[in-house]
Order: structure tokens, then C-alpha cells, then sequence
């Protein structure tokens, strides 16, 4: 279970389970050490300096997400949330298909785990500049749905559960893939490890 722990500031980074070369070929040590050593991490210090002294000084992360105001302290907070499940959702050795309720979910709200892969893809492929597309839940155990947000959307601002999510800023593959998003989508496919998304669900 992915537990975003993050009670109140100063938040910390997130630590990764795994090497930074472990997810190669599919997303690069160099991908890595930007993606999480640099964008992640101007993130949580940006999240930090506009916490420090303002009303949500007390707030955990998610409460941050889920209150504040459209602005800079919603797209750094919402951003370290969304790249935290984002990078500890992946695995070198993923388990790649869902079982049990959220596989029967699956089955019930897109048709099939294959439809459900077709439509996802479609979505992200489809989302025009920079997001995060989501499978979020309307509740634990709840109805599905896929939802695509710009920039730091979150579904947890739509009373939603997130699942799982992909990062479709260009930040995200550029290194690995240039501008083959569909390439990078691909390859999100072979590391995304579904225990994750099982466990929140
Ligand atoms: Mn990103």
C-alpha cells in the first residue's frame, strides 16, 4: 500500500524502492534523474516555501490538494502528490494485470482489462499539452473512471480516489521517447505495477 505520509510541512521527497537505471529500457537513470532528481524536487521546495507561513502551514498534503485555492501552492502540493503515487506506483518487476475486485471492476465499468488498456491510452494520447491521466474510483471499491486533468489536476479535488496515473507532461519522456507519446504510454504499460492501484482501491 502506497501511504502518501505527509502529515505537515516541511514535506520530504519521496524515497524511490528501487535503483535509478531499474526501469531502463522503458524510462532511462536519465529520465530518472530529472524527472524526480529536478522537476520533482523544485516541486516540494516550491511546496515548502509557499507553505511555510500561510494557512495550510498545519495542513497534511492531500488536505493541501484537496483545499487550496487554483495558484501556485495547489500546483506544487498537487504536483508532489501526483509525481509521488506516479513514481511508486512503477516497478521493474510489476505485477501486470490486476486480479480480484479491482480486476472484476475493471471487467464490469470498461468491458475488459483490454478494452479498459485501449481507452486509457486513447485518453492520454488525447489529452492536447500537459496532464496526468487517471483511473480513479468514485469511492473504495466504487465505480471507475478515467479522467484526464491539465497540469497538476488531481482527481481528489473532485471528491475521486486516484488509482493510478500516468504523467503525459512532455517532461516525463521526452529524454526516452522525443515526441512519440503513444511510445511512451507503450512503455508505461510494461512497469506500472497493478498491486498498487489494487491496494488503494
Ligand atoms: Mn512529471
Amino acid at each position: 500500500m502506497i501511504k502518501i505520509d505527509q502529515s505537515r510541512a516541511p514535506f520530504a521527497m519521496p524515497m524511490l524502492p528501487w535503483a535509478k537505471s531499474a526501469l531502463a529500457p522503458h524510462i532511462s537513470a536519465e529520465t530518472i534523474d530529472y524527472h524526480y532528481g529536478k522537476h520533482l524536487q523544485t516541486y516540494v521546495n516550491n511546496l515548502n516555501g509557499l507553505v511555510a507561513s500561510g494557512e495550510f502551514a498545519s495542513s497534511s498534503l492531500e488536505e493541501i490538494v484537496r483545499k487550496a485555492p487554483q495558484g501556485p501552492l495547489f500546483n506544487n502540493a498537487a504536483q508532489m502528490w501526483n509525481h509521488t503515487l506516479y513514481f511508486l506506483q512503477l516497478s521493474p518487476t510489476p505485477k501486470t494485470r490486476p486480479t480480484g475486485p479491482l480486476a472484476a471492476a475493471i471487467d464490469r465499468d470498461f468491458g475488459s482489462f483490454d478494452a479498459f488498456r485501449e481507452q486509457f491510452a486513447k485518453s492520454a494520447l488525447g489529452l492536447f499539452g500537459s496532464g496526468w491521466t487517471w483511473l480513479a474510483a468514485d469511492k473504495p471499491g466504487g465505480k471507475l473512471s478515467i479522467v484526464n486533468a491539465l497540469n497538476a489536476g488531481n482527481p481528489l479535488t473532485e471528491g475521486k480516489l486516484p488509482l493510478m496515473v500516468i504523467d503525459v507532461w512532455e517532461h516525463a519522456y521526452y529524454i526516452d521517447h522525443r515526441n512519440a507519446r503513444a511510445a511512451s504510454i507503450e512503455a508505461f504499460w510494461k512497469i506500472i505495477d497493478w498491486k498498487v492501484a489494487e491496494s488503494r482501491f
